[in-house]
């Protein structure tokens, strides 16, 4: 298959809004691909050659992308940087040029998806010594070749820019429109769910059907989307909607992980968005392959600092320089760390995802011994409460331990693993929802203002946006311009770097106008006095109020980077709305829409 017609295909749903019409073209798309390209036809469309857990990259800086073009363009380096700095997008400098380059040469060879793939595994695979220069010449060979839109993407795939605004969700619509119907659709999200690989996914769908979807199975290497819990106001709601019964268990803040143990000796850990931690937590890996004796087993638990002298609990801005990408031996020995288990996926052959949790902790339990004199491992504190004063005993109790209040789970039949939905057979309740609003929000940046007086030079404030799962796109819901310290707004332009965007993404919806504006990709926790009808933000828009959404009054930023969350795992617009039901009857009504006005 020709690469055009896949940039085409790209280029189309880039320039669509609705979720619906994405899924039809990329539906379209999908049955034109060869069922044996259809995988990689999917990886590409998010820039990537592999399934989204694997940690590969491409290594090519901007710079270097930007000498590629130039020289297959034969546009003045610094010309080519200037349109770059503009745009802020390599890929929107290479079409422009390219365009240009092409009324004026004649002949090109065609670029097939086969040459593509093949050049960006050797781009991927080069290293050592001369690997820059081998990189740039692989691209500039690929460039040669490319007409405008293929051009565009290529220089997004390999900057790490390449988002076509179709997340997960309208991937699999366009699945099951194109090889199955929407009655199909939950037996396809649930293969997706245990494997993350929605090439595999579409591969099997495409070449054997439904049936072969099925019996696609949980396996170790392969993550599966994390369960998540809701919220509730208080301890005797969270009580009777448990029907009075539960187990309560610490709710430790660190870091999430999902340890892969296979026989052969490797461990893998994933964070919650799929980012490859093994390295960070060693340690921690090879304490749990020890106990486990040769049997493969998948476990989630929350690595935690942890102070093995004493035995206590660390804060949180500890187990964060185990994220490091670098030297990471020093910052295993300078942060002792425990991971706390709480439940177990798989083990041994069997998938657990689908038994009862109190069957799933009875196994953890019982396969992780815990007198083993590893300092490493242990189990989160467990209990089961049966009253409103013991869920309050067990509460305070995990506040002294310092961790951030408890997780409730449901003990019925039904209290399966769900992978990757949030539901109400876990419940969280932290001592945050005590102060005077219900949790923090994580709310990705979708633009920013420039600053003035003291923040001239770099950005003073940002536009801040709630996810909606079923649009598939983000709503605004704050100006948050406090919380900010200098060290944190200087390193702002270089994290958003990437995600610039030349006018508004069609991702985001959005009434109020940014000085720049960012397809979504950091996600940032916010706090904010309450929540308030907004004649101008765009979240939950007509729900409560005609005419106008809800917005946060006086957020503020916590100072902490939601870098373990994807945009499309932020708070939801149905959460906003939750928590302003929340809130009881009030009239939050916002006349002037500047509540969010920052200082
Ligand atoms: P939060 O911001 O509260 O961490 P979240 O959206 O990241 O929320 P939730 O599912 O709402 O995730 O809260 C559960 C999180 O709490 C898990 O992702 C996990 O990292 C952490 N956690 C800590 N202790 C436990 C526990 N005992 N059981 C399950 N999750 C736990």
């Amino acid at each position: 298959m020709r690469f055009e017609e896949i940039a085409g295909f790209f280029d189309r749903v880039e320039s669509t809004g609705g979720r619906l019409e994405m899924a039809a073209i990329l539906a379209e798309l999908f049955r034109s691909v060869p069922v044996g390209e259809l995988g990689a036809v999917i990886n590409l469309s998010s820039g990537r050659l592999h399934p989204e857990y694997d940690s590969r990259e491409f290594g090519m800086a901007d710079k270097l992308v930007l000498r590629a073009i130039s020289s297959v363009a034969g546009v003045d380096q610094k010309k080519v940087d200037e349109m770059a700095i503009a745009t802020g997008d390599p890929g929107a400098v290479a079409e422009t040029l390219i365009a240009k380059k092409k009324q004026m040469t004649l002949f090109s060879e065609p670029l097939t998806l086969e040459n593509v793939l093949r050049s960006l595994a050797e781009i991927e695979a080069a290293s050592g010594k001369d690997s820059q220069d081998k990189k740039m010449k692989i691209l500039s060979r690929l460039l040669h070749d490319s007409g405008p839109l293929e051009a565009r993407y290529l220089c997004r795939i390999v900057t790490g820019r390449m988002r076509v605004g179709a997340g997960a969700m309208t991937v699999m619509d366009a699945l099951s429109s194109a090889f199955a119907t929407r009655e199909d659709r939950p037996e396809i999200e649930r293969a997706y769910n245990i494997t993350c690989d929605m090439g595999l996914v579409a591969e099997t769908l495409a070449g054997e059907g439904l049936d072969g979807v099925r019996k696609i199975a949980v396996r170790v290497g392969s993550p599966i989307k994390v369960m998540l819990a809701e919220r509730l106001r208080s301890l005797p709601d969270i009580m009777e909607r448990m029907g009075g019964r539960c187990a309560f268990e610490y709710k430790y803040d660190g870091i999430r992980v999902q340890a892969h143990i296979s026989k052969d000796g490797g461990v893998r850990m994933y964070s919650r968005r799929l980012e490859d931690l093994s390295d960070n937590f060693s340690d921690v890996g090879e304490s749990l392959q020890a106990q486990l004796m040769g049997r493969e087993a998948i476990v989630e638990g929350e690595c935690v600092a942890f102070d093995p002298t004493t035995g206590q609990i660390q804060p949180f801005q500890n187990v964060t320089h185990r994220r490091r990408k670098n030297d990471m031996s020093s910052a295993i020995e300078a942060v002792p760390v425990r991971i706390f288990l709480f439940d177990l996926l798989y083990y041994d052959g069997n998938d657990y995802t689908m038994v009862p949790y109190p069957e799933r902790r009875a196994k953890l339990e019982s396969v992780f011994s815990k007198a083993d004199g590893f300092d490493r491992v242990g189990y989160s504190e467990q209990t089961i409460v049966d009253s409103p004063e013991g869920a309050q005993e067990f509460f305070d109790r995990s506040v002294a331990s310092r961790c951030e209040g408890i997780m409730a789970k449901s003990l019925a039949d039904e209290s399966i693993y769900k992978a990757g939905a949030r539901g109400f057979l876990w419940i969280k309740y932290k001592k945050d929802y005590t102060a005077a609003l219900v949790d923090t929000f994580d709310l990705a940046v979708v633009g920013a203002f420039y600053g003035m007086g003291k923040r001239a030079g770099v950005y003073g404030a940002l536009l801040m946006a709630a996810y909606d799962p079923d649009s598939g796109k983000w709503y605004t819901t704050c100006k948050l311009g406090t919380g900010f310290d200098d060290a944190f707004l200087a390193t702002l332009p270089g994290m958003l770097e990437s995600f610039k965007s030349e006018g508004k993404p069609s991702s985001v919806s959005a009434e109020m106008v940014p000085d720049v504006w960012f397809i979504p990709g950091v996600v940032l926790e916010v706090t904010a006095a309450d929540i308030s009808i907004s004649p101008i933000h765009t979240a939950a828009y007509g729900a409560v109020k005609e005419g106008a959404g809800l917005g946060l009054r006086f957020p503020r930023f916590t100072g902490r980077v939601r870098d373990d969350k994807d945009p499309e795992q932020c708070t939801t617009v149905g959460e906003v709305k939750e928590f302003y039901d929340l809130q009881g009857e009030r009239d939050g009504s916002d006349p002037d829409g500047d509540m969010d006005a920052d200082e």
